[in-house]
């Protein structure tokens, strides 16, 4: 029990084990910081790798898709919609929660998850 406030005591003074983020942080010339990390004068982290299994957003394959709206079914959060006249789902991935129900419950294959988790934007689209 007295090892966590020892650890959290040591993480106050490391150094963040991250790059930071957004774009704000970034460089004005990335040349100019590669040549720093070159030198030895900057570390960036590696980027952590995606483990398998993980649940990005979702990617669909219109071609394949029967329109059986059983996406739309399964879906806790509405993140698709029918296009009657194509007889075609849409996926907007701004209501997705990443859940791959979905996926699971397709019977054609036509969706899938991608590794794609840096999905921040202004636009909703
Ligand atoms: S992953 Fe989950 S929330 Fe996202 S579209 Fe599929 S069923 Fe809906
Ligand atoms: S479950 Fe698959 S085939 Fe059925 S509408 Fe959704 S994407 Fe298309």
């Amino acid at each position: 029990m007295i090892e966590m406030p020892k650890e959290l005591f040591k993480q106050l003074f490391k150094k963040p084990f991250t790059n930071l983020f957004p774009l704000k942080h970034a460089p004005k010339s990335v040349l100019a910081l590669l040549k720093k990390v070159k030198e030895g004068k900057v570390k960036l982290n590696d980027p952590v790798p995606v483990p398998k299994g993980f649940r990005g957003a979702i990617v669909y394959d219109k071609k394949k898709c029967i329109g059986c709206k059983l996406c739309i079914k399964v879906c806790p959060t509405e993140a698709f919609d029918y296009l009657e006249k194509e007889r075609k789902v849409k996926y907007h991935v701004s209501r997705c929660c990443f859940c791959a129900q979905c996926v699971d419950v397709c019977p054609v294959n036509a969706l899938g998850s991608s590794k794609e988790f840096l999905l921040a934007d202004y636009k909703k689209k």
